[in-house]
């Protein structure tokens, strides 16, 4: 097989690359390990940046979204029971967020492929990237029980954090900047009306706590757990006590419950890999890095990424010049360590650490004084969860 782009994985980042490709006249090839039904139902992000509703706009594949996505206009800090609202219009000059399912958005991205008309193969497990250095790299991979190779001129890895795209790259070409922490999220999906219009999130002396939503039918909730839990370890009676214990309002707020459909535990993570380029492969999306998800950034960064990869691909084919290919990993990660100190900041703000000393406790409490107190702070936080402009 042989193509121009071969893309390893069809989450958000090789789904929308390949749209974005086609559009600009260029070919290309989607190894995806899973079959469709498991990559269309796999409960992950929720919150769309302005820069990311742009881009599914401006590439056709904003139809759905518009009509069943929600708008949110801004977030509730709850500290200790009192609320603090988050106006993000009036704070950053009338940017908002999306709340669109990223299930949804993979579901839209595999229809605009089929319609495309372009290969996409599922149950294709890519097993390694070779002559990544070379004009003519080559993806090996499995599929119907056979073994085979892609040739391309170019292979981009967008097959996630445990992908195998990155073990490309040589040991001492390769930098790695991290931070696991010593907590992790407990969700759940809740057949229940949200019982806030905006995303609630709390942070309370037992743990922090999230309150979202899917759609206007469906509730997606959080508590922040130790690393290591099991989730089968939580009860939904134990999932509701806690969330109301930490929801809990001064004004007589209540939260509403419902019939829980899934619940997993997610662990948090910091995670770049520089460069994001190495010969003629490149790394975008969480295989080239992670965010711990109280920032919302993840999926964001994985569509910024991409844009900038076809962008610079297309450059490439109109003028044949590979100035801007030469500066991806540079362009990206501008954007991808602001994201990183934006997440890190959120999540050490608004999680309790178990290990903190006193003098670290009492930070957190003036940096969670400080957000609620003053507009300068409010309208920075505003600014960096609508997102930073795309390049
Ligand atoms: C609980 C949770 C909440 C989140 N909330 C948000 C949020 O609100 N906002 C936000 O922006 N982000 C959020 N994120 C992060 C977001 O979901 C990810 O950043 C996003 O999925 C990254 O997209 P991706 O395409 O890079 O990788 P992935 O979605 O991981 O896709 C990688 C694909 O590659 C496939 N693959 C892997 N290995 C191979 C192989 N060897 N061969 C072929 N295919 C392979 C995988 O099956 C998968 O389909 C959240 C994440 C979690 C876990």
């Amino acid at each position: 097989m042989r193509t121009t782009v071969g893309i390893i994985g069809a989450g958000p980042a090789g789904l929308l690359l390949a749209r974005l490709l086609h559009r600009a006249g260029i070919d290309s090839v989607v190894l995806e390990s899973r079959d469709r039904a498991y990559a269309e139902a796999r409960q992950r992000a929720g919150i769309l940046e302005q820069g990311t509703v742009d881009v599914l706009r401006e590439c056709g594949a904003a139809g759905r979204m518009d009509r069943e996505g929600l708008r949110h206009d801004g977030i509730e800090l709850r500290v200790d029971g009192a609320r603090h609202r988050i106006d993000f219009p009036a704070l950053t000059g009338g940017r908002s967020v999306m709340v669109y399912a990223q299930t949804e958005v993979v579901k839209d991205l595999i229809a605009l492929r089929a319609e495309d008309g372009g290969p996409l193969l599922f149950g294709a497990t890519a097993l390694a990237v070779e002559d990544a250095e070379s004009d003519a790299p080559r993806v090996r991979f499995t599929h119907e029980g056979r073994e085979d190779v892609l040739e391309c001129r170019y292979v981009v890895g967008c097959d996630g954090f445990h992908g195998v795209s990155r073990t490309a790259v040589p040991a001492h070409v390769s930098h790695v900047f991290g931070r696991d922490y010593p907590y992790g999220w407990l969700g759940v999906l809740a057949d229940v009306p949200p019982s806030s219009d905006e995303l609630v999130y709390a942070a309370h002396e037992r743990g922090f706590a999230l309150l979202s939503m899917r759609s206007p039918e469906v509730s997606r909730l959080y508590l922040q757990v130790p690393d290591g839990t099991d989730a089968a370890d939580w009860s939904e009676q134990e999932i509701w006590e806690e969330l109301d214990r930490r929801l809990a309002t001064h004004d007589g707020w209540t939260l509403r419950r419902g019939p829980v459909t899934a619940k997993s535990v997610t662990p948090m993570r910091s995670y770049v890999h520089e460069p994001m380029r190495h010969g003629n492969l490149f790394l975008a999306g969480d295989a080239a890095h992670i965010v711990p998800p109280t920032g919302a950034k993840g999926l964001n960064l994985a569509v910024g990424d991409v844009v900038t990869l076809a962008r610079a691909l297309a450059h490439e084919r109109r003028t044949g010049s590979a100035a801007r290919l030469e500066r991806y990993s540079a362009d990206c990660l501008r954007r991808v360590w602001q994201a990183e100190r934006f997440s890190y900041g959120m999540t050490t703000m608004l999680h309790t650490d178990p290990g903190a000393d006193p003098f670290e406790r009492r930070l957190r409490r003036a940096r969670l004084d400080r957000v609620v107190t003053s507009r300068t702070a409010r309208a920075e936080l505003a600014e960096q969860y609508t997102g930073l402009p795309l390049p």
